[in-house]
């Protein structure tokens, strides 16, 4: 592989693939560095051995995910239904005991109509919100100072109410509703055709039928000699002349451009010269919640004779919550808060107590388990985190520069999109992409063009 090319692309996870593949329809020489030994970052799969495929990273998207509902198009895979659709009732696990119930049943009359109101409220506020730019709303800066909780509070939530929200966030590993800036909640919502809190019929509906694992097998492909796979970037340096990237083994590539696909964490460990001192401050002062996520494997899904679906919502614990990935596989996570106590469980003793948690959920039989996957995405060198997380503040912090670029460095990869999920890979991806190759590689395009 030659170390000078038109385009160099840090990371060959799903942001990093699309680029590269669009880089070289678009007539550029392209070369990936990647840290690790295979593509695909947060996105992984594993085939057992009875051929099912089992996702250990990134695996639902929502109908309004339209980047990468056509790139599956593209690659000729299919979509189909999630576990949204399954047969079954939710199952909460509460401090006061269990409750197989959907909607938050377990909520009393009067705190279900405050809760319907406040959804009703955020969706109408949400509504107000460019997801693309939401600086640009007038009252921006209130918005971003409150968190989501207190906002709840100030329109007459309950405890139980606003516990109800807490629990649904921690589900999907999403940061506490008392951490999470209205403004960040408002922007990732306002991204769905009908607004509200979020829901998994919106967000999660729709799985791709092959694995999601698979777009990403389809995507190395084509540009598989191009890859440079063990070769993490170490350094990179900008010049509107030319660009250099070395790795940590201290081969260097020259390049006219620089396409970072990488995820926040890991760019904040890489020395980046000639980019403005704005920009750099922007893109470091993103989060990622540091999550990790354990998959259950069963012969069937023995959960649904008991009418349970398989979602679930732990009030305590380390696992967040629970639902049915396929046949028989169960999937959990355990968001950033309950991280530091799983990371403190000592090994001999980990699987054991991650099975005790499910158990509360689905009963005895969840100790037969056939497999138990985890993966520690949030302790990860080279992803440190799962989705983003925008703490109030972080917002006008982060400002207008989320999701630009400085040619001829550009940027792409999901935390660049309004919350970190394989849409925002593949819209970001794609817009890096379109904007170096209009720009002659290093030419003057500076805004990515994802659009609600
Ligand atoms: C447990 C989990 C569950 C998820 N579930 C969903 C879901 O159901 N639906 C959904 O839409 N999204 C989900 N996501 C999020 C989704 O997987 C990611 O947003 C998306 O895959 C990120 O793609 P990316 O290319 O932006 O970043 P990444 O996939 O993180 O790719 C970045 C690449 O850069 C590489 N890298 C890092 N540092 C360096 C370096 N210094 N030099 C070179 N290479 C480097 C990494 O190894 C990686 O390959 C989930 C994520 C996790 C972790």
């Amino acid at each position: 592989m030659p170390n000078r090319c038109d385009v160099v692309v840090l990371g060959a996870g799903l942001a990093g693939l699309v680029a590269a593949n669009d880089l070289v329809a678009g007539g550029a020489d392209v070369v990936v560095l990647e840290a690790r030994s295979r593509p695909g970052g947060r996105v992984l799969q594993q085939t057992l051995a009875d051929g099912r495929r089992v996702q250990l990273g990134g695996e639902v998207v929502g109908p309004h995910h339209l980047a990468y509902r056509q790139l599956v198009d593209e690659l000729g895979l299919t979509l189909e239904s999630s576990f949204t659709q399954i047969f079954g009732h939710d199952t909460h696990v509460l401090l006061d005991g269990r409750e197989i119930v959907d909607s938050f049943g377990w909520l009393d009359k009067a705190d279900q109509e405050i809760y319907l109101r406040c959804d009703d409220d955020f969706g109408r506020l949400a509504s107000t919100v460019d997801p693309a730019d939401p600086w640009s709303h007038p009252h921006a800066r209130e918005l971003d100072a409150i968190s989501v909780a207190d906002w709840l509070r100030s329109r007459g939530a309950t405890p139980n109410v606003v516990r109800a929200r807490r629990l649904a966030m921690l589900a999907l590993a999403a940061e506490s509703p008392e951490r999470t800036s209205l403004l960040a909640d408002l922007r990732k919502e306002a991204t769905a055709p009908e607004p509200r809190f979020y829901d998994y019929d919106t967000w999660e509906s729709l799985r791709v039928a092959e694995g999601s694992g698979t777009v990403i097998q389809q995507l190395a492909l084509p540009v598989s000699s191009r890859i440079r796979y063990e070769s993490p970037a170490t350094h990179v340096r900008v010049t509107s002349g030319g660009c250099t990237v070395r790795t940590s083994d201290g081969e260097v590539f020259s390049s006219d451009a620089v396409v970072s696909a990488l995820p926040v964490g890991p760019l904040r460990d890489i020395t980046v010269e000639g980019v403005s001192d704005a920009r750099l401050a922007s893109l470091h002062s993103q989060r990622n919640a540091r999550v990790s996520k354990v998959v259950y494997v069963y012969p069937d899904s023995f959960w649904e004779r008991n009418d349970q679906n398989g979602s679930s919502y732990f009030e305590e614990g380390i696992i967040g919550g629970t639902w049915s990935q396929r046949d028989g596989i169960l999937s959990a996570l355990i968001p950033a808060e309950r991280h530091g106590i799983f990371e403190g469980t000592p090994n001999s003793l980990v699987q054991a107590e991650l099975l005790g948690e499910v158990e509360r959920a689905f009963g005895p039989s969840t100790a037969a388990a056939e497999q138990v996957f985890i993966n520690r995405w949030g302790v990860d060198p080279w992803t440190q985190g799962y989705i983003t997380a925008w703490r109030p503040g972080d917002v006008m912090r982060v400002g207008p520069l989320h999701g630009t670029h400085e040619p001829p460095f550009y940027v792409c990869g999901s935390d660049q999109w309004v919350c970190g999920y394989m849409e925002g890979a593949v819209r970001t991806g794609r817009a890096a992409a379109a904007a170096a190759l209009s720009g002659g590689w290093g030419g003057a395009e500076a805004r990515t063009k994802w659009t609600a």
